[in-house]
C-alpha cells in the first residue's frame, strides 16, 4: 500500500478512535470538526454515524492526529458527555481482555457499560414511572420528547430525532436519563419498582416563610399531640434532608391521624420520594468479632507474603473462619482510604454474605449483581467513580470505574462459575482479577476450602503466597462422612428407590432430634427425561441435541439450553406405545420421593427452577433458617457459602455421577462439590455427619473426600495433569465452529482444520462433536488446541487461530460460519 503512505502525514486536524457498540473487529476513526476540538477527551462518549443512516454512541479511546488509512473519516457530530465515563485504568484492563481472550473491545464494552450508557438509534425510551407531569421544569425540546412520551408509550432515539427534527441528540437524551425523565424500555420489562417512602414537608406559606412557625403553633396549640408532632418536624427538617413519616411517628409518638389532621389545617403537605435501593443500609453498624487465634496467624502471615507476592492463597477448611479474616483486610484498607473488591460467584451472593458484611460495614459497601437493572447499575457506576470504598460482586463488577483499588478478595476462588462461557468475552473472573489488580497496584486473595489445581500449583511454585488454617473456628470437628454403600444395598435389596438406609436412617434420626438436612443433588446430566420402551423413542429438544427434562409440576417437558417446552406426549409419538418411561432424577422426583419415606418432613427444594423470581432464592434460604423447612434438596446452589446453624446431616445422592463425569476435571470438581456440600453440615454447635451414596466406593477421590486430604487429591491430579497434557502444564485454547447446515459445517470444518493444522501441527486435536452436537438450532464442531505454557507460543497459536478464521471466512459460501474462541475453557 506503498500509494497511501501520503495518509500517513497528519494533516493538522484532529481525529479521535473510537470503540462502537457494534461487532467491528476494530475501533473506528472520526473526524473531529473545529468547534468540538476544545471538548473533547478520552473517555467521552461521541454521537457519531456508522453504516449508511446508523446513529450511535461510541466511546473515545484515543485522541490522534492520524487520519484513517483505508477509508475517509467520518465527522463526530456531537460530544455527549463532559467527564469521562471510564477510567485509563479501566481501558488497559479491556485492551488485555480483548487480547488475551481474543475477542473485540466493542464485545468487552458491551459486557462492562451498563446498558444506559450505550445507547443505539433503535433503544426505545419511554416516560419513567418516577416523573410526576411536572412539565414545568422542563426545557421546550425536553418538553417536546415527554410529550411525545405520554401520548405514545414507547419511542425510539430515532424517533426522537424526528421529533426534534435535529440530528445529534444524545446529549440531550443522557441528561433526561440522568433527570428520571425518561427510562430506557427494558427496565420496564423488569418492573423496575422504585421505592418510594412517605414524607412530609412544610405548605406553603410555611415552607417559603419560616418566620411565620409560630402561626402554625397557635393553629394547633390545642392539641398536645399535633404540637408534639410539629415540635418533632422542626427538629428533623433541620438535620435531615427529606422528614419521613415515620421519622415524626417516632419522636412524636403520634400516628397517620395527626398528620391528616394537620394536612387538613394546612400545615403540612405530604409526598413520596424515591428512594436509592442500593441501599442506604439503615441499621448500626456492629464491630466485627475478636479474632481467633488462628485468624490472628493467617493474617500475619498473609500480611507477610504480601510483602513479596502479589497472590496469597488462602487454604482455609470450611467454617475456618476466613470471612473474618478478609474483614479484617478490608477494614485495614479502609483506613487507607483505599477501595476493596470482594468477588464471588453469582449464585453465593446470598442475603447471608451481604448481611454479614453489611452489618460491619454499612453504607460502606455496595452490592453489585445480577438483577439490579440498568438504573441501579449507572446509580452503583458512579459510586464506585465516587471512591465507593467496598464493592460486592460477581464476575462483571470486575467491569467497574474503581479509583483506587487496592485489594481484591476472590472468595471460592475454586468456583467453575468465575468463568463466564457465553457470549465474549469469555472470561475468568479470577485470572482477570490478578490481571486487574496488577494495573491497579492491588493485592489479591484467593479464598477457598478447596483450591483450583491451577492455584494451589502457583502456591506450590512459589508464584503466589500460601496460607493455610487447617481448623474450623470454635474447635469444632471435621464433619464424619460416611460412604453409603449403594451396590450392596441394591443386591440385598435394601436400596429403596434412590437412597440407602443409611441415608434414611440418618434423616430420620436428624428430624427425631428436630434438626435439620440438606441433600445435593447434581444437576447436570441428572435431569429427569422419557423414553418409549418399545422403540427407543425419546423426548428430545428440537433445536438441540438433548433430551428435554421433564418438569412435574407444570407437566412439561423443558430444554435446559434453549428453552423450548413442549406438553408431555400421551403416547410415543413414534410407535404409539402409552408406556413412556421416566428416566434419571433431578431435585423434583428426589423431593417427591422422600415425602414417601419421610412423610412428616417439611421439604423444600433450592434449584434453578426454584430460584427464578427475584427474591424466591432468598425466600427458601429464610425459610430453611427460621426452620420453616426440615429438609432442603438442591443442586449446586445448596454447596456455596451458606450457613445454617442447624444442619447435622448432609447427603450426597450420587457420587459416581460426579466422578464419571467426561471431563479432565471431574475429580477435582467432584472433591470440591462433595467437600463443599459437607461443609454445610455441623458448623456451630456439633460434629455434623455427612452421608455420601455411591456404587463404586473404591474411588480414589472418596477416600479423600473423607479424609478430608486435600494434598492427596492434588498430587494425583497434577500427576495426571502432566502426563496428559493438561493444564496447569499446557494450555488449552477451544475453537467453536457453528452452523445451521451440518453440510456446510463439515466443509467448513475440514478448511479450517487444514489451514489451523498447517501453521500448529500436532497442537490441535479435533475436529470433534461436543458433548452436546446441536444447540439452538446450531450443529457444533469443535477444535482443542494444546499447548506448552509460554506466552509466545500462545500469542503464536492465537494469531493462527485468526489467520485460520479469516481463511475460513473468505472461501466460497462459509461467511456464515461463526467461529468462537474460548481461552482457558473450564
Ligand atoms: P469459612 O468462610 O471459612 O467457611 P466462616 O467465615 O463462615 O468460615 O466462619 C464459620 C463460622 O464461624 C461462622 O458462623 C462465623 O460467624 C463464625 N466465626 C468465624 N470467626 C469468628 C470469630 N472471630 N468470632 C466469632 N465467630 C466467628
Ligand atoms: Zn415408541
Ligand atoms: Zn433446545
Amino acid at each position: 500500500m506503498s500509494n497511501q503512505t501520503a495518509h500517513f502525514v497528519p494533516d493538522g486536524n484532529t481525529y479521535v478512535e473510537v470503540i462502537l457498540p457494534i461487532a467491528i473487529p476494530k475501533p473506528y476513526t472520526y473526524y473531529v470538526p473545529e468547534e468540538l476540538v476544545a471538548d473533547i477527551q478520552f473517555g467521552l462518549r461521541v454521537e457519531v454515524q456508522f453504516g449508511k443512516s446508523k446513529l450511535y454512541t461510541g466511546l473515545v479511546i484515543n485522541i490522534t492526529n492520524q487520519p484513517p488509512q483505508d477509508y475517509k473519516a467520518k465527522a463526530v457530530l456531537s460530544v455527549v458527555d463532559q467527564k469521562p465515563i471510564i477510567t485509563a485504568t479501566q481501558f488497559r484492563l479491556w485492551q488485555w481482555m480483548a487480547d488475551y481472550y481474543r475477542c473485540t473491545l466493542g464485545e468487552i464494552m458491551n459486557a462492562a457499560l451498563p446498558a444506559n450508557l450505550k445507547l443505539t438509534s433503535e433503544t426505545q425510551l419511554t416516560l419513567s414511572p418516577l416523573f410526576d407531569d411536572d412539565f414545568s421544569m422542563l426545557s421546550d425540546k425536553e418538553y417536546l420528547i415527554a410529550e411525545a412520551l405520554s401520548i405514545q408509550q414507547e419511542i425510539s432515539i430515532d424517533d426522537v430525532r424526528q421529533i426534534l427534527g435535529q440530528k445529534t441528540v444524545y446529549p440531550l437524551i443522557r441528561s433526561l436519563l440522568e433527570k428520571k425523565i425518561i427510562y430506557l424500555k427494558e427496565d420496564l420489562k423488569t418492573k423496575y419498582k422504585p421505592k418510594k417512602v412517605g414524607c412530609v414537608r412544610f405548605k406553603e406559606p410555611y415552607a417559603t416563610y419560616p418566620e411565620l412557625i409560630n402561626e402554625a403553633f397557635e393553629k394547633v396549640s390545642r392539641s398536645q399531640r399535633q404540637t408534639n408532632a410539629l415540635l418533632a418536624f422542626v427538629q428533623l427538617d433541620r438535620r435531615q434532608e427529606v422528614v419521613r413519616k415515620q421519622d415524626i411517628y417516632k419522636m412524636a409518638e403520634v400516628d397517620t391521624s395527626v398528620i391528616q389532621a394537620m394536612v387538613k389545617k394546612g400545615i403540612f403537605e405530604l409526598y413520596d420520594k424515591e428512594i436509592s435501593r442500593l441501599g442506604s443500609y439503615e441499621e448500626a453498624t456492629i464491630d466485627a468479632n475478636t479474632l481467633a487465634e488462628q485468624q490472628v496467624s493467617a493474617l500475619r502471615q498473609i500480611k507477610e507474603q504480601f510483602e513479596s507476592k502479589n497472590v496469597v492463597l488462602l487454604h482455609g477448611v470450611t467454617g475456618s473462619g476466613k470471612t473474618r479474616v478478609y474483614i479484617e483486610l478490608i477494614q485495614e484498607a479502609l483506613r487507607r482510604e483505599e477501595q476493596v473488591l470482594y468477588l464471588l460467584p453469582e449464585i453465593a451472593l446470598t442475603t447471608q454474605i451481604i448481611d454479614r458484611l453489611q452489618k460491619v460495614f454499612g453504607d460502606d459497601i455496595a452490592v453489585y449483581h445480577s438483577r439490579l437493572n440498568n438504573n441501579e447499575r449507572v446509580e452503583l457506576w458512579n459510586s464506585v467513580l465516587d471512591g465507593k470504598p467496598i464493592v460486592l460482586g460477581a464476575r462483571s463488577s470486575l467491569f467497574l470505574p474503581f479509583k483506587k483499588l487496592k485489594l481484591i478478595v476472590v472468595d471460592e476462588e475454586h468456583d467453575p462459575s468465575f468463568k463466564q462461557q457465553d457470549p465474549n468475552p469469555r472470561y475468568s473472573g479470577r485470572d482477570t482479577a490478578i490481571y486487574m489488580a496488577h494495573l491497579h497496584g492491588a493485592k489479591v486473595i484467593l479464598g477457598t476450602a478447596t483450591p483450583s489445581i491451577e492455584s494451589y500449583f502457583n502456591a506450590q511454585s512459589g508464584k503466589y503466597g500460601l496460607v493455610e488454617m487447617p481448623e474450623r473456628y470454635g474447635g469444632i470437628s471435621m464433619p464424619e462422612i460416611i460412604i453409603a454403600d449403594a451396590k450392596e444395598e441394591l443386591q440385598k435389596r435394601k436400596l429403596q428407590s434412590h437412597f440407602t438406609t443409611t441415608l434414611i436412617d440418618e434423616l430420620k434420626g436428624c428430624l427425631e432430634r428436630g434438626e435439620q438436612a440438606i441433600l445435593f443433588q447434581n444437576r447436570r446430566g441428572y435431569s429427569p427425561s422419557y423414553r418409549c420402551n418399545t422403540c427407543g423413542w425419546h423426548s428430545e429438544c428440537i433445536h438441540c441435541d438433548v433430551s428435554l427434562t421433564y418438569h412435574k409440576f407444570h407437566n412439561l417437558l423443558k430444554c435446559h439450553y434453549c428453552g423450548y417446552q413442549t406438553k408431555l406426549p400421551e403416547q410415543c409419538p413414534a410407535c404409539g406405545n402409552k408406556q413412556l418411561n421416566l428416566r434419571g432424577f433431578g431435585t423434583e422426583k428426589i423431593e417427591d420421593e422422600l415425602k414417601i419415606y419421610l412423610p412428616d418432613a417439611q421439604i423444600g427444594r433450592m434449584d434453578l427452577d426454584t430460584v427464578r423470581g427475584k427474591h424466591a432464592h432468598a425466600k427458601i434460604i429464610n425459610d430453611f433458617e427460621e426452620q420453616r423447612l426440615d429438609i432442603l434438596v438442591g443442586t449446586q446452589m445448596v454447596t456455596k457459602g451458606l450457613d445454617f446453624e442447624n444442619v447435622a446431616v448432609v447427603g450426597v445422592l450420587s457420587a459416581d455421577q460426579l466422578l464419571q463425569f467426561p471431563d479432565f476435571r471431574a475429580s477435582e470438581r467432584a472433591f470440591q462439590l462433595m467437600t463443599q456440600v459437607s461443609g454445610r453440615s455441623g458448623r456451630k454447635k456439633k460434629r455434623g455427619k455427612v452421608i455420601i451414596q455411591a456404587f463404586n466406593t473404591a474411588h480414589p477421590v472418596l477416600q479423600e473426600v473423607i479424609k478430608n486430604d486435600y494434598n492427596s487429591l492434588y498430587q494425583r491430579e497434577i500427576q495426571e495433569r502432566r502426563e496428559y497434557k493438561y493444564p496447569p502444564y499446557f494450555r488449552l485454547i477451544r475453537i467453536t465452529l457453528k452452523h445451521k447446515k451440518p453440510q456446510t459445517l463439515n466443509d467448513a470444518s475440514r478448511i479450517f482444520d487444514k489451514s489451523i493444522k498447517q501453521s500448529l501441527g500436532h497442537w490441535v486435536l479435533g475436529p470433534a462433536v461436543p458433548y452436546v452436537g446441536r444447540v439452538r438450532t446450531y450443529y457444533l464442531i469443535d477444535f482443542m488446541v494444546k499447548l506448552p505454557r509460554d506466552a509466545k507460543k500462545m500469542a503464536y497459536a492465537k494469531d493462527s487461530i485468526v489467520r485460520a478464521t479469516d481463511t475460513l471466512k473468505k472461501s466460497g459460501g462459509m461467511s456464515g460460519v461463526r467461529v468462537s474462541v474460548d481461552v482457558d475453557p473450564y
